[in-house]
């Protein structure tokens, strides 16, 4: 039984396929018993004459976003939460405040797709990596995920070790970076999203790996759980791993959210 798959796009999104009731029909048939929307913020931290082809829907969209989930959650054979994936970019927290602030959602989910411009995660922009020092890349990813869990603007923090999705690891020993983060994580109150989109990337792992996960169950953070689904086929995919993990390290637990207010279902 797979309680919860918290992390589902849309085709509103512009790089993501399929219909609404398509995922909801693969998450019944799969025994999901919830699923969250969570389809990407519109860009609000760029000019309005700028964009990013492709990336998320038009602030225009939000309220279809909005209306589309809400209609389909009508009929749906299981409960269908309204969630947002909001970037942090540092420097536009008042436009980002603003934007959430004007729709009711049931979670807020904070995510670092950029590193001072540069979309790290896109495999268009893999070349970067190049030029880039691996431990530095690391620190400052890191960083921008303390800081935007400080913010209190998100209720569950997305894929929080996204930064190796290509696989490229630092050489220093990221532990004391680990527990710094738990220790961050744990004053702001956010949730942890334990991500499998990682499996279907270079990296082959769950986001977040099994050692950041312990440091984090040390921490006593709580979890839910997110496939990422860009298409229908992919609701639910490796939950089942990502489950058999969480209960390796010590939880019995995850989060799902409610009108911004969380609860536990067992394991
Ligand atoms: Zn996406
Ligand atoms: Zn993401």
């Amino acid at each position: 039984m797979i309680p919860v798959d918290n992390h589902l796009h849309t085709r509103l999104c512009g790089h993501a396929a399929g219909e609404i009731d398509e995922y909801l029909d693969v998450a019944a048939r799969r025994g999901i018993k919830e699923v969250g929307f969570c389809d990407h913020l519109p860009l609000y931290f760029l000019p309005p004459d700028k964009t990013i082809p492709g990336y998320a829907m038009d602030e225009s969209d939000l309220p279809d976003y909005i209306s589309m989930i809400k209609n389909q959650a009508l009929q749906a054979p299981l409960e269908v939460k309204m969630g947002i994936e909001a970037d942090f970019v540092p420097g536009h927290e008042d436009k980002l405040e603003n934007i959430l602030a004007s729709h009711r959602f049931d979670f807020i989910t904070g995510a670092v797709h950029f590193i001072d411009g540069w979309g790290f995660d896109n495999p268009a922009e893999l070349a970067e990596y190049a030029v880039r020092d691996i431990d530095t890349v690391y620190r400052q990813y890191f960083a921008l995920i303390q800081q935007a869990a400080l913010t209190g603007f998100f209720d569950i923090m997305a894929h929080p070790d996204l930064v190796k999705k290509f696989n490229f690891r630092p050489a220093r020993d990221l532990r004391p970076l680990y527990e710094e983060t738990a220790r961050v994580f744990k004053n702001a109150g956010v949730c942890v999203e334990v991500n499998t989109a990682g499996l279907r990337y270079p990296v082959k792992e769950i986001y977040p790996g099994p050692e950041l996960l312990e440091v984090f169950f040390k921490h006593g953070l709580p979890v839910t759980l997110g496939s990422d689904a860009h298409r229908p086929e992919d609701v639910g995919a490796g939950l089942p791993e990502a489950i058999e993990l969480i209960k390796n390290i010590g939880y019995r637990e995850v989060a799902t959210f409610s009108g911004r207010q969380i609860r536990f279902v067992n394991i």
